[in-house]
Formats: structure tokens, sequence, C-alpha cells
């Protein structure tokens, strides 16, 4: 088990897989079944309030650091790693899919978005097994028919971009138990559908990727203040604990029985008018 020998460490409370191999790892989830987190320093914080949040990502069978922040975090425990943004794991997943005939479906973002970001990736790879797109603006009483049809379908690869917290809380909801990789992939669709642009790679190797978006998307500033708050968390728990000792081997942990889908209820997706943009911020 690739997953298994990979080495786990922890931010205020959070599990962070340390550099897993991502391709086999991937393939392992594939075939049994996984739900990957990408961790950034807001998600982060808004577990510690957020108590079934917390619960989906200590659960999650991959957890890895997507945001430089998380990344700061586990280098001053003495950790050696590379941030692993979760678009690069999306991206990467879909040219696997491409090669090996993975089914893949796609939830979330606006619906000329979704289908802008099928344009360009059909065009990358005319071969992906796109099944189906569902935009995230559904009405309430058309998701449960949604969710049934995910279920019965079990497709090998589901990326969910609903935002946070509410694309965990629905993975957690309905990602049946024994197939297929699910992943969070937040805005993702947008950047794939040109509507949105990534940070050039020198802001991108300065870790200042989350400052481009906030560029590109100011009204996130309130956001953003969960950064320096997440900052000051790790500084105190530093102070206050050793250095050493942060590493563990990791024991596949998932737990005997449950889902969270009384809690993922608190986050269903809700109805926006699919021509209108919507507010990016949380709900
Ligand atoms: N979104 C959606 N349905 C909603 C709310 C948001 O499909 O009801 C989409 C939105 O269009 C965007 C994504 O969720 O594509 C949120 O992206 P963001 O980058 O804000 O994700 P986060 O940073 O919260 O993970």
């Amino acid at each position: 088990m690739v997953l298994a020998e990979c080495l786990k460490a922890e931010v205020l409370g959070l599990p962070v897989h340390l550099n897993p191999h991502l391709p086999s790892t991937a393939e392992e989830l594939v075939r049994c079944g996984g739900h990957v987190v990408t961790l950034n320093a807001e998600m982060t914080m808004a577990a510690r309030s957020h108590k079934p949040l917390r619960r989906v990502i200590q659960r999650a069978d991959l957890v890895i650091p997507d945001g430089a922040g998380v990344v700061w975090a586990l280098r001053l425990q003495g950790n050696r790693l590379r941030r692993q943004p979760g678009i690069e794991l999306a991206e990467m997943l879909l040219g696997h899919a491409a090669a090996l005939g993975w089914r893949v479906v796609w939830v979330g973002a606006r619906d000329d978005r979704l289908q802008a970001a099928a344009r360009f990736w059909k065009g990358r790879h005319p071969q992906l097994r796109l099944e189906r797109l569902i935009h995230g603006y559904q009405p309430p009483d058309h998701w449960p028919i949604l969710e049934a049809d995910l279920r019965r379908q079990q497709p090998e690869l589901v990326f969910v971009g609903l935002g946070a917290p509410r694309q965990e809380l629905w993975i957690e909801k309905v990602r049946p138990r024994s197939h297929g990789l699910w992943l969070g992939v937040g805005g993702s669709f947008d950047v794939w559908s040109g509507s949105v642009q990534r940070a050039p790679a020198f802001m991108q190797a300065l870790q200042l990727e989350w400052f481009y978006r906030l560029l590109q998307e100011p009204q996130r500033w309130r956001r953003t203040l969960a950064l320096p708050v997440f900052v000051g968390h790790v500084l105190m728990e530093l102070a206050g604990a050793p250095l050493s000792g942060t590493q563990w081997k990791l024991a596949r942990q998932r737990p005997a029985t449950g889902r969270t889908g009384e809690s993922a209820a608190e986050y269903p997706p809700v109805e926006r008018r699919a021509d209108k943009p919507p507010a990016v911020g949380p709900e």
C-alpha cells in the first residue's frame, strides 16, 4: 500500500500527508475509493470552529499541503516537503484518466465556465471520458437526484468545485464507500475555463499565489484575514510544544462507521442564478 507507507504530520490538529507519491497513491485511491483534501490555512482555521469540517479532514484518505501557510507550518516543525497545489494534482489526474480510460465527473462552478473548462480539457486530451458535467448552481430539488445518479454511476474520478467547506462536506455525504477518487478542487474549473488566472511562476515560487488571487478577486479580502490568524496560532502552538516528534508513520485510519451525512446537510449547495456571477465568499 503506497499510502500506508507515507509519512503524516499535523498542523493545528489536522493531518497532512508528507510527499505522497502521487501517481501511484492516486491509482490506489481510484481502486479502493478515497477522498482527497487539499489543505490551506483558511480551511485549517475554518476547521477549528467547524466541527463537521474538522471531522471530514481527519477522516480523509489523503490530505495534501495545498497552501503556502500549511507548508510553512510543517517546515517549522522540521518536516521537509514541497507544496502540492490541488489544481496541479487535478491536472495530473486528468492526464491519467485520459490514458487509463477512467470515467470522470465534474461538479461545481457556473455552467458556462464548466463547459469552457471541459472544452479546454477535451482539446488537450480528446480521449478523456468526461461523462458528466454538473454545474454548482442547481435548484435545491435537483441535488438529491444528481447525488443518487452519482452513487449509481460510480465514476473513477470526481472533481467537486463548490468552494470550501461545502465541497468537502458534500463529498463526505455523497461519495460511495468503495469506489473512485473524489477531490475538492475549489476554483479550478474557473481557471481551466480561462476566467481566472493562476499567479505567474515567480509569484508561486515566492509563495504569493494567495496574494495574486486577492488582487484578482479583492472581494476575498475578508477570507485572506485567516492567514495572519493562522500564523499566530501556529507560532503559539510552537511556543508551547516541542519541535521534534512531529512525524508519525501513517496507520491508514478510517473510521469503522460513519459519514457525517447529517452535518453535510448543513452545507447543501445553494441555488443561485447561473447567469449571475456568484459571490465568492462563504455563504
Ligand atoms: N460555487 C458553486 N456553487 C456555489 C458556490 C460556489 O459551484 O453554490 C463554485 C464557484 O463558482 C467557484 C467555486 O465554487 O467555481 C469556489 O471557488 P473558490 O476558489 O472560492 O474555492 P475555495 O477557495 O473556497 O476552495
